[in-house]
């Protein structure tokens, strides 16, 4: 019998992923490094078009640092923000990109599940620009020639 990969569970793995940017973030602090930002992608699908080229699917986290006002002091806040791209790599492809953003931000600390869950709805979306871009785009692979 073929061994057949199942794909993660998307959700699980931007939880994943947060928790271990929390991780890489503290021991940088550790070290007394600061930090100013980073985004961090998970596979979330991967698309043949008709011109047999591929349109690849990622759920983003964007971790940034960012400075709240409480009352006379500036404290800092560690924020994350989900969303999901899509992109088509056919050469010459008209209208190659899908990005989509969930509209508030979360806190790094907050639960991740919750702040993963968030991402789902976008990359569903992303999905199905996905699908639909891939039926209909003939583009074709970069051959370098
Ligand atoms: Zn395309």
């Amino acid at each position: 019998m073929t061994y057949i990969p199942t794909a993660p569970d998307l959700k699980f793995e931007v939880a994943q992923t947060i928790r271990a940017c929390r991780r890489r973030i503290a021991a940088e602090a550790e070290k007394g490094r600061g930090f100013y930002g980073s985004t961090d992608r998970d596979e979330a699908g991967d698309f043949v078009t008709a011109g047999k080229s591929q349109v690849s699917v990622h759920a983003f986290i964007r971790a940034s640092e960012e400075r709240k006002s409480g009352g006379s002091i500036w404290e800092r806040e560690l924020r994350v923000r989900v969303g999901a791209v899509a992109k088509c790599h056919g050469h010459g492809c008209v209208s190659p990109d899908f990005h989509d953003q969930h509209d508030g931000h979360f806190l790094l600390g907050d639960d991740a599940d919750v702040t993963a869950e968030a991402a789902v709805p976008l990359v569903q979306a992303a999905r199905e620009w996905a699908q639909a871009h891939a039926e209909k785009c003939r583009a074709q692979p970069y051959t370098g020639r």
